[in-house]
């Protein structure tokens, strides 16, 4: 047991001062309650420190200069970790972008030794069921239809943790969506040309969640709303958001925040291996990309996912959307924790919680973090 000495604190709902939060077993055992022991260690917190639940991101797809396509391990997923948490992050799903059956065939086959890294959630397939009409920077050679074994070894899933397939829902066999979600996979509509008729039916079938709203989806007009215009009027859907500035402009991130509110806009980074890395330039399925004032672009202009950590988008949702740092911080982790059904134990400083936790300066730079309880400076 030890116990964490906070000058401030978020518990998820709101902020107190000068707070004592008790550890034990990788869980938080109580707060203010007189219950430690004489003699536990204290960790006391500089002077205007944060203390708030870890940041929870459902969009990783690599850091440190590793990225999961490369290599789709356990291994390069604690590697990934460890940038991300450098940047406040405790809890993440290591997301692969479309490629070849047999990397698939690779992560599904590892997922239940990655749900065992600290820090690993679950997993996030991105593709490679998706609509070659809003690729992004997908490749399209590696874009296809699932089959029924697709399915099988996608509701696998289910047992590795909180895992998510983003997918196109238009493209989808009859019945596909109904059964991945039925078997506990959590369905997002993304990288899709859907008509809100279509996210509709898909929300009827089980998704649950839309994937970096606004970016390589139909977008919202007068007569016909898109994804972005059902996911803004959705009363359940979990919304995804790069906050960088760059896949969203500014005033687009502000009209989300309002149509959508902190409670279902889910704050991601949609990261790649670059972040924590030296050098401005990566390949990215055998096409390079290059870093440049803080963009990620394939040759021919294609953004190619964020340079991005969650303590800079969770400072961005505070500047660019007119978030309060109450609604930016729930959105960074308390939401996601809902969408991956983790709300009973991530998410909020309160006991039973995991003790996954993030100290920040004022600036919102990172001070460390406890993933189970574990300490690490940033
Ligand atoms: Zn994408």
């Amino acid at each position: 047991m030890f116990a964490i000495r906070a000058p401030r604190l978020f518990d998820g709902d709101g902020f107190s001062q000068d707070r004592t939060v008790l550890v034990q077993d990788g869980r938080i055992a109580g707060l203010d309650d007189g219950a430690a022991p004489p003699g536990t260690p204290l960790h006391v917190l500089p002077e205007g420190t944060l203390l708030a639940p870890g940041f929870l991101d459902v969009q990783v797809n690599g850091g440190g200069g590793v990225l999961l396509n490369d290599d789709p391990t356990p291994g390069a997923m604690a590697a990934i970790v460890a940038a991300h948490r450098r940047h406040g992050t405790t809890g993440c799903l290591p997301t692969l972008i479309t490629d070849r059956p047999a990397v698939l065939d690779a992560l599904l086959a590892a997922a239940q030794e990655a749900v065992r890294v600290p820090g690993v959630l679950g997993l996030h397939c991105e593709g490679p069921f998706l609509n070659p009409v809003r690729k992004g920077a997908h490749r399209e050679d590696y874009i296809r239809v699932p089959t029924d074994a697709d399915l099988r070894a996608l509701a696998a899933l289910a047992d590795a943790g909180r895992s998510q397939v983003t997918l196109a829902p238009e493209r989808m066999p009859p019945g596909f969506l109904r059964a991945l979600a039925a078997a506990g996979v959590r369905v997002s509509i993304g990288h899709s040309e859907a008509t809100a008729e279509e996210v509709a039916l898909a929300v009827a079938d089980g998704a649950t969640g839309v994937t970096h709203l606004f970016n390589a989806q139909s977008q919202m007009t007068g007569r016909a709303p898109g994804i972005v215009g059902a996911a803004m009027a959705s009363d359940g859907l979990f919304v995804g958001i790069i906050p960088d500035g760059l896949h969203v402009h500014p005033v687009n991130l502000k009209a989300a925040f309002r149509a959508i509110g902190p409670e279902r806009l889910m704050i991601v980074t949609d990261a790649m291996s670059s972040l924590g890395a030296a050098g401005d330039r990566f390949m990215l399925m055998g096409r390079e990309v290059t870093l440049s004032a803080g963009r990620l672009t394939t040759a021919d202009g294609t953004l190619a996912g964020a340079h991005l950590g969650m303590n800079e988008a969770v400072r961005n949702a505070v500047a660019m959307m007119g978030a309060s740092l109450a609604q930016a911080l729930v959105m960074a982790s308390r939401t996601p924790a809902r969408f991956l059904g983790l709300d009973g134990e991530r998410g909020r400083i309160a006991p039973g919680f995991a003790a996954d936790l993030v100290a920040l300066t004022p600036d919102l730079d990172v001070v460390g973090t406890w993933i189970g309880g574990a300490w690490e400076a940033a």
